[in-house]
């Protein structure tokens, strides 16, 4: 996962983008970078970490142009090199093309060593330098007829912004796996992952940018066009369970109001006798408040998360990952001493989290801990840039609720329903990518 923005303004874009990266830091903490055009030439820098610790206020004075892209990183399999960090840059007939990405190829090894045969050398191992190769190879001064040919060629999920010669460039995957949205600032354009990035500067969100379309932003205003794209597009649903800001508007589903109704429906579908809702903070919290008023339960606060902590979600060895769950999340015993109590969480992966969470809170007190999770049970991984661990690691890949529920030690769970989701959003369950839940890939993840 990643979070991309691109500026097109009158003034200096730095600062603003910047204060845009911030807003979706949430995307990815491993890496960021900008690429600024002046008119003459492509500005850029880039760094390891966190947004607010890569740029200093001269850095961004000195990245001085009307035009950029930004990116934030979360770096899956390809690892964590600072050759991977976007945007990335090539070199074509004079021309310099910056580009930067959110998504995954599914068909990348494939292409890349294609390309190879052919005697093209990658200075990255990461898919995106596939996208900025095959444009440039395609671009003859028709950047969208470039890009439509790059369309044809690459499969899988991505959301891209670039500059291209005085433009901002911005195309979605035909399924619209990972989201991208339009809006202006008087007379700036702004291209970004999530509507934050774009309020955060004084902006508003004007539209989602559709599955398969293509714009290109400059002097003469904003222009649209469409590589063909799915009839149904594929939203992936997880941005709505846990991936995207609870501010988030995405193709017309707010991520908070999405969590809330989870959290309704899981009381209609599993509700449960006891004295308070507690949620897993920070994701669970929306879901904890719906089950809880639709309950007429108190809902308190029985775990405390410190906010230091980065991202925890994949190490290395299980004794490193429940480490990394207690220094997060530490039980208020105060709160949860002597009351049975439901928890709240988006999701169970490996189910570490559950595990130790429940584990703790009973050490702190808790007479019951039940649970209540608002995804259908993770089965199979996703390769459209979610990052989840291979099959063999998800735990509801190979146990049933019933095992699952005594192996984290739960005295029930629950998940909630597709139709349920389908509920929560107010759209039919076909709008959705869901192959984490059933396996339906509507790109097939294993072309050769
Ligand atoms: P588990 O501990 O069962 O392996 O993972 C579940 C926990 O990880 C949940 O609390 C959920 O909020 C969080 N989670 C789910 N997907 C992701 C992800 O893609 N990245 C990160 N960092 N956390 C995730
Ligand atoms: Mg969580």
């Amino acid at each position: 996962m990643c979070g991309v923005i691109g500026i097109y303004s009158k003034s200096n874009v730095a600062t603003s983008l910047f204060y845009g990266m911030n807003s979706l830091q949430h995307r990815g903490q491993e890496a960021t970078g900008m690429a600024i055009d002046n008119g003459e030439e492509i500005l850029r820098k880039r760094a390891m970490g966190l947004v607010i610790d890569a740029y200093t206020e001269e850095s961004l004075r000195e990245l001085a142009g009307n035009i950029g892209i930004g990116h934030v990183r979360y770096s899956t399999a390809e690892g964590s090199h600072d050759y991977n960090i976007q945007p990335i840059m090539g070199f074509v007939g004079g021309e310099t093309i910056a580009i930067a990405n959110d998504g995954n190829l599914v068909n990348y090894q494939v292409l890349r060593e294609r390309l190879e045969e052919e005697g093209m050398m990658f200075q990255t191992t990461n898919d995106t330098e596939v996208i900025l190769y095959l444009i440039t190879r395609y671009y003859d001064g028709d950047i969208v007829a470039a890009i439509k040919k790059t369309m044809k060629v690459i499969k899988g999920a991505y959301s891209v912004t670039a500059l291209v010669k005085g433009k901002v460039v911005a195309f979605r995957d035909p399924n619209g796996f990972r989201p991208l949205v339009l809006g202006r600032d008087e007379d700036d354009v702004i291209v970004a992952s999530e509507n934050a990035a774009i309020e955060i500067i004084g902006g508003q969100m004007t539209r989602d940018i559709g599955a398969g379309e293509i714009l290109v932003i400059d002097e003469t205003g904003i222009h649209s066009d469409h590589f063909e794209s799915e009839d149904t597009p594929k939203n992936c649903i997880f941005e709505y369970v846990y991936f995207a800001r609870n501010d988030a508007t995405l193709d017309d589903i707010n991520a908070y109001t999405f969590r809330r109704r989870c959290g309704e429906i899981l009381w209609e579908e599993a509700p449960c006798d006891v004295d308070l809702v507690v949620p897993v903070p920070d994701s669970g919290i929306p879901s904890a408040i719906g089950y809880a008023q639709a309950a007429k339960i108190p809902y308190g606060e029985g775990l405390v998360k410190n906010r230091y902590m980065g991202r925890t979600f994949i190490k290395p060895t299980q004794k490193e990952r429940d480490m990394a769950v207690k220094l997060k999340l530490n039980p208020l015993g105060d709160v949860v001493k002597g009351k049975s109590i439901v928890l709240l969480d988006d999701s169970i992966v490996r189910g570490t989290t559950s595990r130790n969470l429940i584990h703790r809170l009973r050490e702190a007190g808790a007479k019951e801990v039940h649970m209540r999770i608002t995804s259908p049970p993770v089965k199979y991984s996703c390769y459209y840039g979610i990052d989840t661990p291979n099959r063999k690691h998800l735990i509801a890949a190979n146990q049933s609720i019933k095992e699952i529920e005594e192996n984290i030690g739960a005295d029930s769970l629950a998940f909630i329903s597709m139709d349920g989701l389908a509920r929560a959003g107010k759209k039919s369950i076909d709008n959705y990518c869901i192959a984490c839940f059933n396996g339906d890939y509507p790109v097939d993840p294993t072309v050769i």
